[in-house]
């Protein structure tokens, strides 16, 4: 007999799962490799900040305390690293979900939100979970295209969210572009912008919403632990913002959002300048590398300003990510995103990029 759910609004009905990846030990079982190296989520090759590490340990002491909500000492910190007063920062448990409060806090649902496409997948379910329409943006030549974000803007569109550098393209958008864009865009529209790949951005071209802050417009910026300070697993990321927009998103927040490890490790990472700059230097270095092959093997790349790197391949991405699996390589089909020849990997530790190539001049052979 089936069981009769409650009652579900339509657009929840109507989510896609995010898709699941399997655990590495699992899939090491199940294709009988001993190695596997995986290059598909952007994460750090060199592993967690271990300045971000000694901060965890020595906190450990204190999880019988619920966390710090107001994030005092990592706010100081950032105030600090950033030149911002510290209630122009916003702490939340991963970017992610600073986008989510932001959206919570500003979005009605009916509301449409602006996003390239493609672009990075959250942004629309986000939208979506929240009762509100994603309106999508194509790229124009794989970059953001911050005029047609513009141009699409309608009565009822709430926010846009532009993607610097773009995932999965690695892509950046141009100051002067962006700065007419920002005195363009109504002053009613919430523009979000995602800096999550910000730390390995080399062109000098390239715009930070840091600078931004000061305008009359409603600029949400938000960066992560994620990526350059190797924290992913920990979940912790921070926006930037006019104090009246951090006080709203403040009061719809949980009040203890952000773990209390959390917060002693992004503190510790802040600090472990040294990793922060070994990490910058072996992503350009890796990136070098990666493309030099690409061009080798006569694939066409989009050139990149982030950790990863968006590739063309000549055969269907699916069936390519199933081979590399096969020789202990995970990399990501962009199938997803509307790109069915398309794979996204991201640069790792210099023996890992050449056990990548290895397996995929293999595969490009058979
Ligand atoms: C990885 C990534 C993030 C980071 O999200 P967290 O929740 O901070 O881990 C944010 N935006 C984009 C586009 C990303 O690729």
């Amino acid at each position: 007999m089936k069981r009769k759910l409650p009652p579900v609004k339509s657009y929840i009905q109507a989510l896609v799962p995010y898709p699941p990846g399997k655990p590495i030990d699992e899939l090491t079982r199940e294709y009988g490799i001993t190695r596997v190296i995986k290059l598909a989520s952007n994460e750090n090759p060199l592993g967690p900040s271990p300045g971000a590490v000694a901060a965890i340990q020595e906190d450990l002491r204190n999880l019988h305390r619920y966390p710090d909500g107001s994030g005092y000492y990592l706010k100081a910190a950032l105030s600090h690293y950033l030149g911002i007063e510290p209630e122009g920062l916003f702490i939340g448990n991963g970017s992610n979900e600073i986008i989510e409060l932001a959206l919570k806090t500003f979005l009605v649902p009916g509301d449409e939100v602006l996003s390239p496409f493609p672009s990075f997948l959250m942004y629309s379910k986000t939208v979506q979970a929240l009762g509100g329409k994603n309106k999508f943006i194509p790229l124009k030549r794989y970059r953001v295209d911050l005029d047609g974000l513009l141009e699409g803007l309608g009565p009822r569109s709430r926010a846009i969210i532009v993607c610097n550098p773009n995932n999965p393209t690695g892509t950046v958008i141009d100051r002067k572009a962006w700065e007419r864009f920002l005195e363009r865009v109504p002053p009613r529209v919430l523009v979000l912008l995602d800096e999550a790949y910000i730390d390995f951005v080399d062109d000098p071209e390239c715009p930070q919403g840091i600078d931004y802050l000061g305008t009359e417009k409603n600029l949400l910026v938000i960066r992560t632990f994620s990526k350059a300070y190797g924290l992913a697993g920990l979940r912790i990321g921070y926006g930037l913002a006019r104090p009246e927009l951090t006080d709203l998103m403040n009061r719809v927040r949980q009040p203890f959002n952000v773990n209390s490890l959390a917060l002693a490790g992004a503190r510790g990472a802040l600090l472990d300048t040294k990793f922060y700059n070994k990490t910058k230097r072996i992503i350009r270095e890796g990136k070098g590398f990666l493309e030099e092959n690409f061009k080798d093997l006569g694939l066409p790349y989009v050139p990149s300003q982030a950790n990863f790197i968006l590739v063309k391949v000549p055969l269907p991405a699916q069936e390519l990510y199933e081979n590399l699996l096969r020789r202990g390589v995970i990399i990501r089909s962009m199938k997803s995103f509307g790109l069915d020849r398309h794979i996204r990997v991201n640069v790792g530790l210099p023996a890992e990029n050449k056990k990548f190539i290895k397996a995929l001049r293999r595969v490009l052979e058979e």
